[in-house]
């Protein structure tokens, strides 16, 4: 059971959007490439559990097996699949294999363990990079007052429940094979409660939602979960509960887009500033910070501002922040303006090049293109 759940892989609820799911899927799929992650076992890992994860939650008929069987639907079907024939194989599935499989994690036979629950915690890139104690509200069991937890009218201990004699299984033979299921008679619970309590409708249990303080450490990202061991729900007569999963997402940032441990901006420059140098203040995430733009940049270039990126909650150097500058044509410019800028083409036409490099080398290419074609 060590294998996690495709929708958590891809960092989507449940209910995700075909369109979504494909938008998750680039981005961490990106991120994760081997090709931008030479020699990184852990990003391979990641990126072939990422792949596999698509390839079932893009297929619809694979993602409704999914949904409906987890990971073990998926197993059997490919193996046996052919072999059933016919629409009565979801059937088959349903009774046998959803019972062999299901529940996850208590013994067989005995009492089951409770589901682990999945919580999708959006954070700002601030809180993730330092880290941020969090309240969430998750839905959380107790026993009925009323019924002192028995989920009867009366409140007292049920009798036994006479088809399992309280073991909550039954054995049913299917073919040559002898199956352990659930007790359709009291669904598991191994009583017999003929008259029900009125609150809790015999279950036992009122749901009811509890905040739960959650530390988040600084450094997390898109996709890491945090395991809140025993905060899922309860299980089946005093057996264990299930796991609390915390699944981070990072929400999009004003300025920056992080990239494992750095950060990547783009910063427009004015045409005057690229051409003549000076300074500019870009934003980090701990302030402004000032940053010398030389005589000459062009538009593209990018300077980085070492440490200021970010601290990977798995260890790692601080990262760096990358500032991308693009120099912006001015608009909406005036008469006088217009004439400026002219006066000032004209000043630098006829020097053969000299003040646009760039340009005067790609048209020489282009024409030597242009003679060879004619
Ligand atoms: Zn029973
Ligand atoms: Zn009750």
């Amino acid at each position: 059971m060590s294998k996690r759940d495709y929708y958590e892989v891809l960092c989507v609820v449940r209910s995700v959007s075909e369109e979504e799911l494909k938008k998750s899927y680039r981005k961490l799929a990106m991120k994760h490439h081997p090709d931008r992650n030479p020699g990184d076992k852990a990003a391979e890992e990641a990126f072939k559990e990422i792949s596999e994860a698509y390839e079932v939650l893009s297929d619809a008929e694979k993602r409704k097996i999914y949904d409906q069987y987890g990971h073990e639907g998926l197993q059997r079907g490919g193996a046996g699949g052919g072999g059933f024939g016919g629409g009565g194989f979801s059937d088959i599935f349903g009774d046998v294999f959803a019972d062999i499989f299901g529940g996850g994690g208590g013994s067989r036979g005995g009492p089951r363990r409770g589901s682990d629950l999945r919580y999708l915690l959006e954070l700002t890139l601030e809180q993730a990079v330092f880290g941020v104690t969090e309240s969430i509200k998750i839905p959380t069991w107790d026993d009925c007052s009323a019924c002192n937890g028995h989920g009867t009218a009366d409140g007292k201990k049920p009798r036994e429940c006479p088809t399992c004699q309280g073991s909550g299984q039954v054995q049913v033979r299917q073919g040559f094979f002898v199956l352990q299921q659930t007790c359709p008679h009291c669904r598991g619970r191994g009583v017999s409660v003929t008259d029900p309590c009125k609150s809790c409708r015999g279950v036992g249990k009122l749901k009811r939602d509890k905040t739960l303080e959650v530390k988040i450490p600084p450094g997390v990202d898109t996709g890491d979960r945090i395991r809140l061991s025993g905060e899922g729900e309860p299980g089946d007569r005093g057996a264990q509960s299930g796991d609390l999963y915390v699944q981070i997402n990072v929400k999009p940032h004003e300025f920056f887009e992080r990239d494992g441990s750095d950060l990547y901006c783009t910063v427009p420059v004015s045409i005057v500033t690229a051409t003549l140098g000076g300074e500019l203040e870009v934003p980090t995430l701990k302030g402004k910070a000032s940053l010398k733009v030389p005589e000459g940049t062009q538009s593209g270039k990018t300077f980085k501002l070492r440490g200021m990126g970010v601290k990977s909650v798995r260890g790692g150097p601080q990262g760096d922040l990358i500032c991308n500058l693009v120099v912006e044509v001015p608009v909406d410019l005036n008469r006088k303006q217009k004439d400026l800028l002219r006066a000032f083409g004209e000043a630098v036409d006829g020097d053969s090049g000299k003040h646009t490099p760039e340009s005067a080398g790609w048209l020489s290419k282009a024409k030597q293109f242009f003679d060879k074609i004619a």
